[in-house]
């Protein structure tokens, strides 16, 4: 069994992570600044004895001890997050990122780095496969973002040919399921939020823009089963089914049995108008596919947002 860090374990996937992990029998050692991340993502572990979470920011030096894998998951993700965080997210992914490979490399440990489709900015190349480039506007405000993880995938590719370090880069597509929060800004959670509240669900643009979306316990198996390979390369983990945002507001209505209407307003600078994973690497080197569909998913997530509506309600009491 392994001691493992992982970074952003009080984030969206960086918990799921860790539940995962602990019920393989590792140990875990999370840590979090709680900028993004919320501790009631780990409270259910707070009896585990091989789970220990530290408040810290990673872009300050500490040593953690001999750990035998990072999984680094420490960054604001979500566009009105990132948005409201620029500097951080951008220290994050270059200062934070080398802190945490310097602690690899001092104890031989394993490295995997949570990246972006964000990566292939507003693609030319349809569906995205690894060898693409991307089209991204390097100082638009999304930028924060999208060159904090590109900067990230070279710094980690850096460690790996100059230093041996054992890393990995998992490009990651939309995900969605429980756990993402209701405030994040995400296409999924707002909807889901204003579904269940009967408030109008807010279209961005003409809604004809699309995404592909992932349900997480498919995203974290295909992390999972990559960090164990000998791939060093990006490679692209995401449902290839593709919605346009239209479609997913649908959907949404469907599942929820909501009559709420849709309310279009601005679309927000740089928007990618399409994205969809092209998973033909992780299909062949991980032996990996996504399972479950995007109304399943949803149909699996709704016991989480209509938990997250009624604590909305028990507040405002
Ligand atoms: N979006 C939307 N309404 C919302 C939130 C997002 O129409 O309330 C759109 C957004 O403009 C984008 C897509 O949904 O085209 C996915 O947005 P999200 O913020 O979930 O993730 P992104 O893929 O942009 O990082």
């Amino acid at each position: 069994m392994m001691r493992i860090l992982v970074t952003g374990a009080a984030g969206f996937l960086g918990s799921h992570l860790t539940d995962r992990l602990l019920r393989e029998g590792h140990s875990v050692l999370g840590l979090d600044n709680l900028s993004t991340g919320f501790r009631e993502n780990v409270a259910h572990l707070a009896n585990q004895s091989r789970f220990q979470f530290e408040e810290r920011d990673i872009c300050e030096p500490f040593d953690p001890g001999p750990v035998d894998y990072i999984f680094n998951f420490a960054s604001p993700a979500s566009p009105p997050e990132y948005l409201r965080l620029p500097v951080e997210t951008l220290r994050v992914g270059s200062v934070g990122v080398e802190n945490m490979l310097r602690i690899a490399m001092r104890y031989g440990a394993g490295f995997l780095h949570a990246s972006t489709s964000e990566c292939y900015g507003d693609p030319l190349q349809h569906p995205q496969v690894e060898s693409y480039w991307g089209n991204v506007n390097p100082v638009g405000p999304r930028s924060v973002y999208d060159e904090a993880k590109r900067f990230a995938e070279a710094l980690t590719m850096a460690y790996h040919r100059a230093h041996g370090v054992n890393t990995h880069l998992v490009r990651i597509f939309n995900t969605y399921g429980p756990r993402l929060h209701p405030s994040d800004g995400r296409v999924i959670s707002n909807f889901m939020m204003q579904a269940l509240r009967g408030e109008p669900l807010t279209v961005y643009g003409d809604g004809r823009q699309t995404r592909s979306f992932c349900y997480v316990d498919d995203l974290i198996e295909g992390i999972i089963r990559l960090s164990r390979s000998d791939e060093h390369l990006p490679v692209n983990i995401g449902n290839p089914d593709e919605f346009t945002i239209l479609e997913c507001a649908q959907t949404v209505l469907d599942v929820t049995g909501s009559k709420s209407e849709l309310r279009f307003e601005p679309l927000p600078t740089d928007d990618p108008t399409r994205r969809k994973p092209d998973i033909t690497k992780a299909r062949a080197i991980l032996g990996w596919e996504p399972r479950i569909t995007l109304k399943d998913g949803l149909t699996r997530s709704l016991d989480f947002f209509t938990a997250m509506l009624t604590a909305d309600r028990d507040a405002a009491q």
